[in-house]
């Protein structure tokens, strides 16, 4: 850290007490910057860092809603509208009972330079609830959702700001916004991406973040002229991005022997074939049940209250929530032979892990790039809808694919271009970095 960057880190921590999670992203990205900030000394004389740190704008509201009982709840919502210097706002809702401004600053941060990595003209936003959608029925689930959408369509447009999905938010929820949008405004536009099929989503879309994950840990393989065949591969998490990595891996030849959720973990060495992975989506979009019911239908060992990271593998696919790699999994991870982490899931290493891996030069794709192609694939949902056609999932699937080498591309270039070839989170930080400091400054004072 410089001088100007260590100050910027202390106002930012000063300004926004209690929010660990947001003083940590970043911290990741000043970190990178020391460099870019060096070479071009216009960026400290605009103040970028300090406006780059602070949102745009930040939307909190009450949203009650009645349970099935009859009773009044009371949830919280947000929309943090970060920086739109390179387009509207894009990011995901996060429907979890942690969700606190804290999270979702974190994750409106991130989401800025991860868009700019895209290639995709998308600003950077998040939102949410402390909402749990676990346990409550499909009757309140929409009840609430309607609630919610009441008050965040004032705020949002398709040229202005579009969420999409994230934690505890998939084609359910959205539906149940995006109807409640649509007849608060009478309009039928493309004001969520994520939505269904038949009413203005785009086919590869629920798969994008697992496969571009995928994807990206194929281009770093390939630096060291390597695939998947045959690799043994731990996954965390069984949802959306979980289940589509899986799909990806096992279609690329490698073994996936592992899935979790909060409350433990799967291990099944022969590996989860198509026919296992169908089990699990079925169970955890439709039936909505605990991953343990995965040991109990095919045999396998299931531990309760652990995550993945002590199974021998050699590549890791973090993909459930943030800091699930503590320091020690991390230490467990390399001794028992992993040298490839393609993150799924958004900051899901500890920053001492994160350092770890890059001291020992593994291939560790940070969030921010890995996991970009879902918000890719929501830019090229918003162009479908602008255009009023759809794409064939062959063609998505290849722009998703495009979009992930060029991610990786410019990652491995910037982080040359600083002097720490194959360091990926100097590359992701400094290339999303970047853009987004140029437009602001063509922008002018915004
Ligand atoms: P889902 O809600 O579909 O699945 C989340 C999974 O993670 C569930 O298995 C859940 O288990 C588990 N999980 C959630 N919180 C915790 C926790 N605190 N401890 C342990 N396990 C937990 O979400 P997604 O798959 O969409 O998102 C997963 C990650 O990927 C998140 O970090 C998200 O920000 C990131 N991401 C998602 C994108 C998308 O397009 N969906 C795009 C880019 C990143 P349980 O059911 O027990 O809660």
């Amino acid at each position: 850290m410089s001088a100007y960057t260590d100050r910027i880190f202390e106002t930012v921590v000063a300004k926004n007490p209690a929010e660990p999670e947001f003083h940590q992203a970043v911290k990741e990205v000043l970190e990178s910057l020391a460099p870019v900030l060096e070479k071009n000394p216009q960026y400290e004389a605009a103040k970028i860092l300090e406006r780059i740190t602070e949102p745009e704008r930040v939307i909190m509201f009450r949203v009650p809603w009645f349970n099935d009982k009859g009773e009044v709840e009371v949830n919280r919502g947000f929309r943090i509208e970060f920086n739109s210097a390179i387009g509207p706002y894009k990011g995901g809702l996060r429907f979890h009972p942690t969700v606190y401004l804290g999270i979702l600053k974190f994750l409106a941060f991130e989401q800025v330079l991860k868009n700019s990595l895209t290639t995709l003209p998308m600003g950077g936003g998040k939102g949410g609830s402390d909402f749990d959608p676990k346990g409550k029925s499909d009757n309140e689930v929409m009840r609430f959702c309607q609630s919610f959408m009441t008050e965040l369509q004032r705020h949002i447009g398709p040229d202005t700001d579009v969420p999409a999905g994230d934690i505890g938010v998939g084609g359910r929820e959205i539906g149940y916004m995006f109807g409640q949008y649509k007849r608060i405004r009478n309009e039928f536009t493309g004001i969520l991406t994520g939505k269904g099929l038949g009413w203005g989503g785009s086919l590869i879309r629920p798969e994008a973040t697992g496969y571009g994950s995928v994807y990206f840990a194929e281009e770093m393989l390939k630096t060291r002229g390597e695939t998947f065949e045959g690799k043994t591969c731990v996954v965390s998490g069984s949802g959306n991005v979980a289940q589509y990595t899986v799909q990806k891996l096992t279609q690329l030849g490698g073994k996936c022997v592992t899935l979790s959720d909060s409350s433990g973990t799967i291990y099944d060495p022969d590996g989860i074939d198509a026919e296992k992975l169908a089990f699990v989506m079925d169970l955890k979009n439709v039936k909505r049940g605990r991953i343990k019911e995965y040991a109990d239908k095919f045999g396998c060992e299931y531990r309760e209250g652990e995550k993945p990271w002590s199974v021998a593998c050699e590549c890791a696919f973090p993909s459930a929530t943030q800091n699930e790699i503590g320091l020690e999994d991390a230490k467990t991870l390399l001794a028992n032979g992993c040298y490839v982490i393609s993150e799924g899931a958004n900051m899901p290493c500890v920053p001492e892990a994160v350092d770890l891996f890059v001291e020992k030069r593994i291939l560790y794709g940070p969030g921010k790039a890995a996991n970009a192609g879902g918000v890719a694939t929501s830019g090229l949902e918003m162009s479908q809808n602008s255009m009023r056609l759809a794409w064939s999932s062959e063609e998505v699937d290849a722009k998703l694919n495009a979009i992930m080498v060029a991610v990786h591309e410019q990652c491995v270039k910037a982080a040359e271009m600083c002097g720490d070839p194959g360091n990926y989170v100097v590359g992701a930080n400094v290339a999303g970095f970047v853009k987004v400091a140029d437009a602001m400054l063509d922008q002018g004072l915004v």
